[in-house]
Parts: structure tokens; C-alpha cells; sequence
């Protein structure tokens, strides 16, 4: 017999596929505010997964790769159960804001309390309803605003499980991030549930690149896991590289910035990434790489202070191999997306 699983009250039978509205404090307006989940639960007993999205509010890219993964025809077949939290931060959403309207972060609010702030309540309620019910999860992020990521797996690598799954779910780049305080991904391994962070694309923006490698990894962890068959495709996962460190570098000086990289680049130390000038074209500064490394990370905006993080370089024992790795990565992906659509569309 499978094992009951019940969430804000409410048992999921297996087979089943139920939305559930988690209540979380409601606006001015006497309007109510609910953080639905969905949660499909498989015939067969198997691990129980969670995957979230927007707990920045303004990181939109996981809200379409949960809409993917639960259209997905795989997911008939499923073991175990998929919790889906498209939506964590509702307030951010609705303000297309990263923040709670406080201005709290809710990535640095967890585990949280029930009496404590607006974040620290809905951290409390994630982890009461969602971790306390899972033993994994992904959670899924972008670049800040006007700043895209390469899709990049960031997890504790020093956590076994975590290190396998986060090689599993392919992509080249993975950071070996040390947790961060009051971050999910923390409180969760905390409570021995490992959390896998996805970060791609930019926020207030789909990226169609950065959501199909969302979600490919998703569907990749859950066969790993055992809860999905495995694909027919015989599409061998990406060669994962994990990068030493990673510093960004910073404007010379205020002005308009021209990049010359793109994510994903290999560059050298004292190599060009862009220039910044003032509006007439007189007074010109080179930004130039500080190291050999791979550009994860890149500011969209041309407008830019002195000091401003405007290119993040990951650094690789061979960052060579990982800018070949990356192109024959994106080349690939092109490739499936006009060749095999079937499999993967909805
Ligand atoms: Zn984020």
C-alpha cells in the first residue's frame, strides 16, 4: 500500500492530481491571497519531490518550466509524487517585485515562524507544507533584473545525494555553493532534504533557451530518481563541470556600457568584455576579464555606476573544454528543439 500523503489537511490518493490552495495573509483589500500547489502523486510508491518557482517574484522562467513539467505526457507514468509551487512569493508577483512588499527576501527568510514577519510566516508555511512533506526539491531561480545567467546548477556539492543529482540534471555548469543563510536550499538540507538551485535567464523575461534545459533537468532528476521511465531518446547528458570559484567584474566607471561577450563565453585574462563610455564617445574605458573563466552571468542593461557587477566569470581547472562543452550543449538543444519537439512540447 502506498504511504498517505496529506498536505494543508488534505489527503492525496495515488493517481490523482489535486490543486491545493495554501491560505497566506490576504491583501489590504480583504482579498484573500493563496499559494497554490499542485500535486500530482503517481500509482506506484516513490520518492516525493517538490519544485518551486518565483520565491523572487520577479524570476518568472520556473513559473513556465512547472507549467511544462505538468503537461508533460511523462508525468502519466509517475512514482511517487510531484509537488509543484509554481508560485511561492505571491505578494512578489503581484508586484513583479522580488521582494515581500516589506522589502524582506524570502530567500533569506527561511526556515521562518508563525508569528514572525509577512516572509518569515510564508517561509514557515513552505516548510511546514511542502519540505516537511518531500524528500527532495529543485528550486527555481533567473539572473536578477536586467542581469541574464548561463543555466547553471548551483547545490552542495559536498552533499553526495545533491552532487549526483545535480550532475544528473544536465547541464555543463554547475557552482559548488556554499548554502546561504536563511535560504531554502539551507533550512531544507537542514532538515536532511536536498535542494538543487536552477538559475537561468533573467527576471521579468522567458528565456525559451534557459526554460527548455529547466525543463529537461527536472524531467532528467525525476528519472534518476526512479519516479519517471527512462527517456527513449538515447540523448547522452552534457559533460558537468564544476567551477572553482566565480567574482564578478565591475564598471571602471559610470556611463553606457557595450558588451562584446556573450554567455557562455571563454575569455582570458586581460580579454575585452565590453566598454564603457560616456555619451559622447570621449571618455572610454576597457573592461577586461581579471582571469581565465566561462561568463555565467551578465548585466542587460546599459546603464551603469562605477563599481556595478557587470560580467560574473566562473573559473574551471579547463575552461576550454567547458566553452567546447557549452557549444555543442546549445548546438544540440537547437537541434532537438526543431528535430524532436514531439517529445518534449506539451
Ligand atoms: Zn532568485
Amino acid at each position: 500500500m502506498p504511504q498517505p500523503f496529506t498536505i494543508h489537511g488534505q489527503a492525496i490518493r495515488p493517481g490523482t492530481r489535486t490543486t491545493v490552495d495554501l491560505p497566506v495573509a490576504q491583501l489590504h483589500t480583504h482579498t484573500p491571497v493563496n499559494m497554490p500547489v499542485q500535486v500530482v502523486r503517481g500509482r506506484g510508491d516513490g520518492p516525493r519531490v517538490f519544485v518551486s518557482a518565483a520565491i523572487h517574484g520577479d524570476e518568472l522562467n520556473g513559473v513556465e518550466i512547472i507549467r511544462r513539467v505538468l503537461r508533460h505526457k511523462a508525468l502519466k507514468r509517475l512514482r511517487g509524487t510531484l509537488v509543484a509551487v509554481p508560485i511561492v512569493n505571491v505578494h512578489g508577483v503581484l508586484h513583479h517585485s522580488r521582494y515581500l512588499p516589506d522589502r524582506r527576501d524570502l530567500n533569506r527568510s527561511f526556515p521562518g515562524s508563525e508569528r514572525g514577519s509577512l516572509a518569515a510566516r510564508l517561509a514557515h508555511l513552505f516548510m511546514t507544507e511542502v519540505v516537511g512533506n518531500c524528500d527532495y526539491g529543485i528550486d527555481l531561480h533567473t539572473g536578477a533584473i536586467h542581469r541574464g545567467n548561463l543555466p547553471q546548477i548551483r547545490a552542495d556539492l559536498d552533499d553526495p545525494e545533491a552532487d549526483r543529482l545535480a550532475k544528473l540534471f544536465g547541464v555543463p555548469v554547475l557552482l559548488n555553493s556554499a548554502l546561504r543563510d536563511g535560504s531554502l536550499r539551507q533550512a531544507a538540507g537542514d532538515r536532511g532534504v536536498p535542494v538543487l538551485l536552477y538559475e537561468a535567464g533573467e527576471a521579468l523575461r522567458f528565456d525559451e533557451f534557459s526554460i527548455r534545459v529547466g525543463v529537461r533537468g527536472v524531467l532528467n532528476v525525476l528519472r534518476a530518481l526512479g519516479m519517471l521511465r527512462p527517456s527513449r531518446r538515447k540523448r547522452p547528458l552534457p559533460e558537468p563541470y564544476v567551477a572553482r570559484s566565480s567574482n564578478w567584474v565591475r564598471a571602471p566607471q559610470s556611463g553606457f556600457l557595450r558588451t562584446t561577450v556573450e554567455l557562455g563565453a571563454l575569455v582570458k585574462k586581460g580579454d575585452r568584455l565590453g566598454v564603457v563610455s560616456d555619451p559622447f564617445g570621449e571618455q572610454e574605458e576597457t573592461v577586461k576579464a581579471l582571469g581565465e573563466g566561462i561568463v555565467v552571468g551578465r548585466t542587460n542593461l546599459p546603464l551603469v555606476n562605477e563599481g556595478d557587477g557587470l560580467f560574473h566569470i566562473a573559473r574551471f581547472k579547463a575552461a576550454d573544454e567547458v566553452a567546447a562543452e557549452l557549444e555543442a550543449f546549445q548546438s544540440e538543444e537547437e537541434a532537438f528543439s526543431t528535430n524532436e519537439r514531439g517529445e518534449e512540447a506539451d
